[in-house]
């Protein structure tokens, strides 16, 4: 079955790039597109026609933070924008240089117990071996390994994880991230996911990855080959704005999938990029559509660097609000705050509980309308409704509000 995503519009992607006379077998190579990175303040002004100040401003932010794009996702950018999202995304800007934030915003470091390893949850670990990436996003939450890096990246610091987890028997799932994993050589990629599989009880591996979005030619019949050898294995992969959904990127979910490994998005909402309700509601649906299930929600988390991209926490539950029960529940993910400090994930949801009372609950669906859910064994006859106080006690087991003629047609349930 072919998956639904539109043609690339003229005024972006290769044909209208820099790199429209690339011939297709070398754009379609990973280590070309390596090769070829975008990294430098006057390869940024030379394809966006940056102002003076702004290079400025790009020379002093390197020797703070990493700069590179693919030529591939580069190429999604329409050059003719300021306000581009995947500019925003990806082109570093002088809104860095003043921008407030954490070095650490989640607090890894304090829970590193070894090379790499970072054991917060109960029972799952998260796995950084490596700090390289294909692209640098503007709002990653681990820049300080851009720096020094926590990253397990020998096979000392490899093994030294991997004895972690061979006396810790509460650890069933290992989330390997990075920077991107899947940037690894084949040959280390391989080592890591066999010693971590060899672990008993750990009964399955995620790897987080974004090279679906920003290199998807990475997904050759090799890579592909070295996943399949070390399942179950999940995938999490994170697209933030439609235009990422491209057909190379679909392509690759598309080859993935078809090796029986199920993958899952994790976006973050970004202040002009995706914090529009229309916008992120196209994103999930077409995540479906390239077989990817949206996961998590995340609000921006306070890192370096990145305040310009954060947006108010009502956003996203009023994103949220816009999404459950207007479309397929597979495409309403978690939405989270990761709390500073080391806190953990915590689902931050719009609130459907009206009131509650014994032996009922006092609910609201997505339309505004409210009903009374009755505990097993107690009773809840229908009543004219005119308050919530009345579907509190139990007088009434819904108000409807006008225009949504529908509701009167069904009967109240016993
Ligand atoms: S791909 Fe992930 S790890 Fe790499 S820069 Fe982007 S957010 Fe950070």
């Amino acid at each position: 079955m072919s998956t639904q995503v539109e043609s690339v519009p003229a005024s972006w992607g290769k044909a209208a790039s820099r790199w429209r006379d690339v011939p297709d077998s070398d754009w379609s190579d990973p280590l070309w597109q390596l090769r070829n990175l975008v990294r430098t303040p006057d390869q940024f002004v030379g394809l966006l026609g940056l102002a003076s100040d702004e290079r400025a401003s790009l020379v002093r932010l390197r020797t703070q933070f990493r700069f590179a794009v693919s030529p591939y996702y580069f190429s999604l950018i329409d050059p003719a924008d300021p306000d581009d999202p995947i500019r925003r995304m990806i082109v570093p800007s002088s809104l860095e240089e003043t921008s407030e934030g954490h070095e650490d915003p989640l607090a890894e470091r304090e829970d590193r117990v070894a090379p790499g390893l970072v054991h917060r949850y109960p029972d799952r670990v998260l796995f950084v071996v490596t700090a390289f990436c294909s692209s640098y996003c503007r709002f990653c939450i681990r820049k300080r390994n851009w720096k020094t890096s926590d990253a397990a990246s020998s096979r000392v610091e490899i093994d030294q994880a991997i004895a972690y987890l061979r006396s810790h028997e509460e650890v069933r799932d290992v989330l390997i991230s990075g920077g991107d994993p899947l940037t690894l050589p084949l040959e280390q990629l391989d080592y890591i996911l066999t010693q971590v599989r060899s672990v008993p009880h750990v009964e399955f591996v995620r790897i987080g990855s974004r090279e679906p979005v920003m290199l998807p030619m990475r997904f050759t019949d090799d890579l592909l080959r070295v996943l399949d050898q070390h399942g179950p294995l999940w995938i999490n992969t994170h697209f933030n704005h439609p235009r990422e959904i491209t057909p190379e990127a679909a392509s690759a979910c598309e080859k993935i999938a078809r090796r029986g490994i199920p993958l899952s998005n994790q976006t973050v909402l970004l202040a002009g990029v995706n914090d529009d309700a229309a916008i992120i509601k196209t994103l999930f649906q077409k995540l479906l559509t390239i077989r990817v299930r949206p996961y998590y929600f995340f609000q921006c988390d306070r890192v370096v660097g990145a305040d310009h991209l954060r947006t108010n926490v009502w956003k996203g539950v009023e994103i949220m609000e816009s999404l459950r029960g207007h479309t397929t529940g597979l495409a309403v993910p978690t939405f989270a705050i990761d709390a500073p400090g080391g806190g953990g994930k915590i689902p931050f949801m719009p609130n459907y509980m009206v009131s509650a009372a014994p032996g009922l609950v006092v609910l609201r669906n997505f339309e505004g309308a409210t009903f009374t859910y009755a505990e097993r064994g107690s009773e809840c006859g229908e009543q004219p409704a005119v308050s919530v106080a009345d579907l509190a006690s139990g007088r009434s087991q819904r108000i409807i509000p006008a225009g949504q003629p529908h509701y009167t047609r069904r009967k109240p349930q016993p």
